[in-house]
């Protein structure tokens, strides 16, 4: 069954591809490409089809027994609703394939191409597809070099193949989900030095916070997290766009140890000018600390939050010296 799962789904990515070539309405998913920038030759390297606006082209293509219209519905390429019509999931979107670790096509992405509905669309679960443990170009990254000094996660597909058009081949993205403690063992098995590097705006910021606290209970010893915020409005595919291979790798070098984004941040909720602050912040960063897995990483976050409260720790021991006396 699965096998077979993973081949339908090849087929099916193949038949993206052959869209985008040959569908009689493809000219506009090209432009769309060309005017991202997209060489043809990435658009090739990543696979990257055509979704055509019809509702029944993977259907018809795929689906001519009903064992297989089974089938399709349970990888969700085509979708049934209450009255049991059946139709594709897929639609007049920009395709790109999610490959897993060993290569395999399990789930797709879909952008608009521009107007209507969500930007992306990207594959619900399946029996084959786990937003969780997949990331977008981890594969690729893998098959271009053998070792990975490091690996950058970026938010989007887009990113990545930007990325990979400048000749930076180590990006990865997780699918339309936050980036799971799963996703960094896996990448923490291939590198010792992960680069988060997400938008420029809010959402970025706060899935570069996210990311952290997923990042803490498989964070092992010897693996460097960093995190490069981008200027706001930019994002990597922008950015690498802006100022090209070098600087962005620069910048990769530059950014922000794991250590100086813990605490600048929680240090930005709580002003550690007073006691109370400092209970607050122990309070936040203590739980934290206690579930990093690196016995050294643990033991180099501990020592810092003793520098910020280490004025506390004194203020309480007084505290508790004067109730020792009182009820002595
Ligand atoms: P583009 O450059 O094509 O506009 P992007 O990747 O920069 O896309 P963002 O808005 O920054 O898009 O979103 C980052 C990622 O979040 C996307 O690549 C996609 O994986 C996911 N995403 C964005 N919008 C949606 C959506 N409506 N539904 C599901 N996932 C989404
Ligand atoms: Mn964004
Ligand atoms: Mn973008
Ligand atoms: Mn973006």
């Amino acid at each position: 069954q699965q096998q077979d799962d993973y081949a339908l789904m090849e087929s099916v990515a193949r038949y993206f591809q052959q869209q985008l070539r040959q569908h009689a309405n493809s000219q506009k998913a090209i432009d769309y490409l060309k005017g991202r920038g997209l060489s043809g030759d990435i658009v090739k390297h990543w696979e990257i089809g055509y979704a055509p606006s019809e509702w029944d082209g993977v259907l018809k293509t795929f689906g001519k027994e009903h064992e297989r219209v089974k089938q399709l519905i349970d990888l969700k390429l085509v979708n049934q609703n209450d009255r049991g019509k059946t139709y594709d999931f897929f639609r007049d979107r920009i395709m790109f394939p999610i490959r897993d670790r060993r290569g395999r096509v399990i789930g797709f992405g879909g952008r608009v191409l521009e107007g209507d509905g969500p930007k992306y669309l990207n594959s619900p679960e399946t029996r084959i597809f786990h937003k969780g443990h997949e990331l977008f170009g981890f594969y690729q990254a893998k098959q271009s070099q053998r070792h990975l000094d490091k690996v950058i996660i970026v938010e989007g597909y887009m990113d990545v193949v930007a990325l990979s058009q400048f000749d930076i081949n180590i990006a990865t993205a997780a699918l339309g989900t936050a980036t799971t403690p799963e996703h960094l063992s896996m990448l923490m098995r291939a590198t010792s030095h992960i680069v988060c590097c997400y938008d420029g705006d809010r959402a970025g910021r706060d899935a570069a916070w996210r990311a952290l606290e997923n990042a803490l209970p498989a964070l092992k010893d010897g693996v460097k997290l960093t995190f490069l915020f981008l200027p706001d409005g930019e994002d990597p595919d922008t950015m690498v766009r802006k100022v090209g291979k070098d600087a962005f790798m620069n910048l990769l070098d530059d950014a922000l140890p794991l250590s100086r984004f813990f605490f600048e941040s929680l240090l930005k909720e709580h002003e550690v000018g007073t006691p109370e602050g400092k209970v607050a912040l122990k309070a936040a960063a203590q739980p934290l600390i206690d579930q990093v897995l690196g016995d050294s990483q643990k033991a180099m976050l501990q020592e810092e939050l003793a520098k910020h409260v280490g004025e506390y720790d004194r203020f309480r021991l007084q505290q508790d010296m004067q109730q020792a006396n009182q009820a002595s």
